[in-house]
């Protein structure tokens, strides 16, 4: 079965271009519009008891932002699945938050496709 990645940002543009890039690499794509949106879904792929290979998180974004969600995230059972953050934030001190709340990786955007891919091979585990 493909890997399932859930990709969270407010963008729509953002969300149908990257989902576009996973989808064609083979990967199963979950969309959520925000944080709060973000673990909606989570709650949705427990009860369907569908593995999580990766969430895809953007920083800035209303009712519930990136690090605020990466920080949630951590204090359920998906606390063990990796995340990487994509983002126009490029300060180090906003980077270094992600580190701490437990993000794996930082890519910036505007995202190459080929760069997104490498990074996302680089924390899914084969099966
Ligand atoms: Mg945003």
């Amino acid at each position: 079965m493909e890997k399932l990645i859930l990709f969270v940002d407010d963008s729509p543009t953002m969300r149908s271009s990257v989902t576009f890039c996973l989808r064609n690499a083979g990967y199963r794509v979950t969309e959520a519009e925000d944080g709060v949106d973000g673990l909606d879904k989570l709650q949705s792929i427990k009860n369907e008891d569908q593995p999580l290979a990766l969430i895809i998180t953007d920083i800035n974004m209303p009712r519930m932002d990136g690090i605020t969600f990466i920080t949630k995230v951590k204090e359920t059972e998906f606390k063990f699945i990796p995340i990487l953050v994509l983002s126009t934030e490029s300060e180090e001190s906003m980077i270094e938050q992600g580190r701490a709340a437990g993000a794996s990786g930082w890519l910036l955007k505007p995202f190459q496709p080929e760069q997104l891919l490498w990074a996302v091979k680089k924390v899914v585990w084969p099966k």
